[in-house]
């Protein structure tokens, strides 16, 4: 008899976005002629530069014509677009990475949730918490972790790296030995950013374990902070010791076109095995695994990459920044604590009054008509927190902003 996988099984039942839409759906229907505004999701809402859509248009064109019609690409990516990336390293954060060691994908998250597979499944996993759900989740479905304990909120066998107000959200590495260890700056959802040192702290711990990092990049082009690393191989020796996974999801728009990358080096060092076997059994998985990313979609991030299109996109991360402005100092105004929302996307504001997350999340709901996400559903070191999004069309944010602050005495 065919029997289902256990470790998925093993997976608690998905609580935050389903609890979220339950609890609006339920208010909504309880006050019909009210108008329900949503700060809660990480999804982007402006439109995509043109100078993107000329370039996506164009690869249709050529798709249009028999004599300019490509099929499947190398399962890498697109050599030029490989090129292009390295040359943005290069040029936008002073860093060398060679174009073998980018591989393109259809975004972040399949790469944060697929890496885990060419790692020992006897690896230890240390990630933070509160953290973006994919890496404790790939790591548990793909067997690198105990059960799910109720009592605590966590797996057994997984290491988890609290942040909180006094480390201002950006552990120190653990005490004990771990094998892979998830970073992800600026946070999803805290907004923290980490500063050379703190990440040093990382690769050398890194080193002397012979521990892989697994860097999400994903919000890097949100960074306006004088030296802030933008990616982890600023730091010295990351090349040795770090994957890094990034997408133009957040900076240009692509969430819905879908397009990522990850830098797997070939110097990166395991214990049982030469350098180069991490990147070649990367490239193994994905040329078996994966078949390219869309063709139309890296016609989009090519020109995203050059002068044009960098400028196009910085300026569509702006407009999310000034309502992360905007929310920031209507939050602070009313006397909430706030952290992030300058390098990043993401308020992450303290409860009032010592509320929980979904006491808070309760509350804004009720009295200002504004959903938020519950900090406690990144894990349980993000209670007594909730993140509050930037995403969203400048007037709906000022409109909630005005709600909440209309009525956070209610
Ligand atoms: C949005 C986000 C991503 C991007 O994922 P894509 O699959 O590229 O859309 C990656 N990591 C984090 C932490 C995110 O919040």
């Amino acid at each position: 008899m065919a029997r289902a996988n256990e470790s998925f099984m093993r997976l608690s039942s998905g609580y935050l976005f389903p609890e979220i839409a339950r609890r609006t759906k339920i208010w909504q229907e309880k006050h019909p002629d009210a108008k329900i505004m949503r700060l809660g999701i990480g999804n982007t809402t402006e439109a995509l530069p043109p100078v993107l859509v000329d370039a996506m248009k164009h690869k249709l064109d050529l798709l249009s014509d028999r004599k300019t019609y490509t099929g499947y690409g190398d399962e890498q990516g697109d050599t030029e677009l490989r090129k292009a990336l390295s040359e943005y390293y290069r040029k936008h954060y002073g860093v060398s990475v060679p174009v073998s060691d980018f591989f393109v994908s259809d975004g972040a998250k399949s790469d944060a949730a697929n890496i885990q597979e060419i790692f020992s499944a006897d690896s230890i996993i240390a990630v933070q918490d509160p953290a973006y759900p994919v890496y404790v989740d790939s790591n548990v479905a793909g067997g690198h972790s105990g059960c799910f304990d109720n009592v605590s909120g966590r797996y057994a066998g997984i290491v988890y790296m609290a942040g909180n107000a006094e480390n201002g959200f950006v552990p120190v590495p653990p005490s004990g030995h771990v094998d892979l260890i998830y970073l992800c700056f600026p946070n999803n959802p805290t907004g923290a950013v980490a500063t050379k040192k703190q990440l040093k702290a990382f690769v050398d711990y890194a080193i002397a374990e012979k521990a892989v990092i697994i860097f999400d990049a994903a919000y890097s082009e949100y960074i306006e902070t004088e030296g802030i690393p933008h990616t982890i191989y600023e730091i010295e020796g990351a090349e040795r010791c770090a994957i890094e996974i990034s997408s133009f999801s957040k900076s240009a728009g692509f969430t819905g076109v879908r397009l990522g990358w990850s830098i797997v080096p070939e110097t990166l060092e395991v214990e049982n095995a030469p350098a180069g076997t991490i990147h070649r059994l990367w490239n193994r998985r994905q040329t078996t695994f994966f078949n390219g990313a869309s063709n139309i979609a890296q016609a989009g991030g090519l020109a995203a990459l050059g002068d044009e299109g960098h400028q196009a996109c910085l300026s569509l991360v702006d407009y999310y920044k000034g309502n992360a402005r905007i929310i920031k100092e209507g939050l602070e105004s009313i006397g909430l604590r706030c952290y992030g929302g300058t390098d990043s996307p993401y308020i992450w504001a303290e409860c009032r009054n010592g509320m929980t997350s979904w006491e808070f999340f309760d509350f804004l709901l009720d009295k200002a008509h504004v959903v938020v996400t519950p900090g406690s559903g990144f894990g349980v070191a993000g209670e007594g927190y909730v993140r509050v999004s930037a995403y969203g069309h400048r007037e709906d944010v000022e409109a909630a902003v005005a709600s909440i602050k209309e009525h956070i005495n209610d």
